[in-house]
């Protein structure tokens, strides 16, 4: 098996496979100021095994106009999405896709709201939100995560990890700027608590450890991600003040 199967093997049992919660992804919701009553075409890219997905679907409930088009590159995660959408009945509510969100398989000027949880990095925020915004009606809104500075100066050592890890991670306000330079207008942000990181992904992930390990006979590279994610959850511990997912949500300009 190979550190990508190894992955999906740890990663796929959980709900979530970034740091967030129902709890977040309803704030966002209710700082988009959706209008309830105009049906919406919603898209979630990279959603994993669907927290965010199956979340949209329980709070749009009627307002889909269509069911949310979620896409992620990992077959996997998508067909555990599916199962998870049966047993929670809300299959007709998401149609799960196999695809890359860098080059969506999606009709220009189609989507109402676009949703991205921990995901944006894989393609970079600012290729990623320039991207995306064809795809987008006048009006639209886009919502989505992405790791981010708290403040404008943090101590060397948090900020050598992250440059090295994520060189892409900046300020909001620099995301802001990018949003704006895209095209967009920039409604709001806000960073999710601790407990959405440790209560809901590095604890889940935790107790799973011990039985991953287990199952791969305790090979190198299964105890290297194991070490791995142990090591960034202490990271985060130690310095969550300076960084953190923030969710942006903007909108496509439009007349009122
Ligand atoms: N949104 C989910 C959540 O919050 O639980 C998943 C977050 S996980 C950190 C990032 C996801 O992005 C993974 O499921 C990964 O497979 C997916 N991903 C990475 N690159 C992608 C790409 N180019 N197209 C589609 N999905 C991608």
């Amino acid at each position: 098996m190979d550190d990508l199967d190894l992955l999906i093997d740890l990663h796929l049992r959980n709900d979530r496979q970034g740091p967030g919660s129902d709890a977040d992804t309803i704030r966002a919701l209710e700082l988009a100021r959706i209008d309830p009553d105009t049906p919406l075409r919603v898209a979630d890219f990279g959603c994993g095994c669907g927290a965010a997905s199956l979340c949209l679907a329980r709070e749009l409930g009627d307002s889909l106009a269509a069911p949310i088009t979620a896409i992620d590159m990992l077959p996997a995660f998508v067909e555990r999405l599916r199962e998870r959408a049966a047993d929670a009945g809300l299959a007709d509510r998401i149609d799960a896709h196999t695809g890359n969100m860098g080059a969506p398989p999606l009709e220009a000027n189609t989507l109402d709201l676009l949703w991205s949880e921990a995901a944006i990095y894989n393609i970079g925020f600012a290729e990623g939100v320039r991207a995306w915004k064809p795809l987008l009606r006048p009006g639209g809104t886009l919502v989505v995560s992405e790791l981010s500075w708290t403040t404008a100066s943090r101590p060397e050592e948090i900020e050598a990890h992250w440059t090295t890890e994520y060189p892409g991670i900046t300020t909001v306000s620099a995301n802001m700027r990018t949003l704006e330079d895209a095209g967009y207008a920039p409604i709001g942000f806000f960073f999710i608590p601790g407990s959405s990181w440790l209560a809901n992904y590095y604890e889940p992930l935790g107790a799973g450890h011990d039985a991953f390990l287990e199952r791969h006979d305790h090979s190198d590279a299964a105890r290297a991600i194991v070490e791995n994610d142990r090591a960034e959850a202490d990271l985060y511990r130690a310095h969550a003040q300076w960084f953190g997912y923030a969710f942006y949500i903007a909108r496509t300009p439009a007349v009122a």
